[in-house]
């Protein structure tokens, strides 16, 4: 199969939203934008044996591929509406791309997500996915609206995925029983889309965790220019984690470990009612983990009380190669 049956074959076709006029097969996608609403954008590459092992089962890759994107969009509290998609790939593998695609469809069917266009090039595996949002007019999850005196949230447990990933690199073992736990929270990340958008008018300021709480949060102290304070005790552990690692162990991964795509949002405290009812309502589990308080930009960790150091060294060996 030569570049245009591939694509006429497995990407096109898949969605019938009315707002896409052009999709793929033309020089460019038309897109109809409903009235009075922003457009949202944004973009991810993940190259081979730099974000994936090149030998990632394909189907957990095209979810990733697309769920990683997604997440940015919750994060803004965006409606995803459409998606490109540009394949840098060894050599046409069918069965590679037929995998691909059933991973990355399945996750676009579910949130009606159209794919409307890309490109298709010979290289080293690479997957650039460019998504696109509809947000209200004047909406929009930003970084800089933290105030002192906001609280601070994530959603879901963190850690998860950087356990899976020490597992798979042979640094933990992690016991039968949550190993597909552990595995799964790496390779099918779920972007929190129905939390971002009942966050809306809630949350003072969002992002999502990709690169692990410390370092995300701390672009939310600088662009928002609050000092966050953490306690330790807080962060939300998963039972694979708790029984898996010893406590400090389970912060380090918490703190620094990246791909989580959990979502972390700071709450003025005059919001914290509506909050509890917009989240119960998307059925996302959330856990207050600190507050902001006035004071230089940068993340404090506090346990028992007392200020809290993670040891540099373990820091370091945890940190994932960006
Ligand atoms: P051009 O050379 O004008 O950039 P291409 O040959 O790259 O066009 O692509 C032809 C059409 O196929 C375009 O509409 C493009 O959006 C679409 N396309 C190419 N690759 C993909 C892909 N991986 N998924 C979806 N559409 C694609
Ligand atoms: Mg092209």
């Amino acid at each position: 199969m030569n570049e245009f049956e591939i694509i006429k074959q497995y990407f096109t076709g898949h969605s019938g939203r009315k707002d896409v006029i052009m999709g793929p097969g033309d020089d460019c996608a038309l897109l109809q934008m409903p009235p009075n609403t922003t457009l949202a954008v944004s973009t991810d590459t993940l190259v081979a044996d730099v974000h994936f092992f090149a030998d990632m089962d394909p189907v957990a890759l095209g979810h990733r591929a697309l769920a990683v994107n997604l997440s940015d969009l919750a994060a803004m509290g965006a409606d995803p509406c459409w998606v490109s998609l540009a394949l840098t790939l060894p050599k046409a593998d069918e069965t590679w791309i037929r995998g691909f695609c059933e991973g990355f469809f399945e996750l676009a069917e579910y949130y009606n997500v159209a794919l409307v266009g890309g490109d298709m090039t010979r290289g080293p595996l690479s997957i650039t996915v460019t998504v696109h949002g509809s947000l209200p007019e004047g909406k929009g999850l930003r970084r800089h609206g933290a105030r002192a005196g906001d609280g601070i949230y994530v959603t879901g447990t963190l850690g998860d995925a950087a356990l899976g990933l020490q597992q798979q690199l042979g640094n933990i073992a992690v016991s039968e029983s949550h190993l597909a736990f552990v595995r799964n929270k790496f390779e099918h990340p779920h972007p929190r889309i129905l939390a971002g958008q009942a966050l809306r008018d809630i949350a003072s300021s969002a992002l999502d965790l990709s690169d692990g709480l410390l370092g995300d949060l701390g672009h939310i102290t600088r662009a928002s220019n609050v000092r966050a304070v953490l306690e330790m005790e807080q962060l939300p552990l998963s039972q694979a984690m708790t029984d898996t690692v010893e406590q400090e162990r389970a912060w380090q991964l918490a703190l620094t470990g990246g791909d989580d795509y959990e979502l972390c949002f700071t709450v003025p405290e005059v919001h914290r009612g509506q909050l509890e009812t917009a989240l119960a309502h998307c059925g996302v589990k959330f856990t207050r983990i600190g507050r902001m308080v006035a004071g230089e930009a940068g993340v404090e960790l506090m346990a028992d009380g007392k200020p809290y150091k993670l040891e540099a060294k373990s820091w370091d060996h945890f940190r994932s190669g960006e």
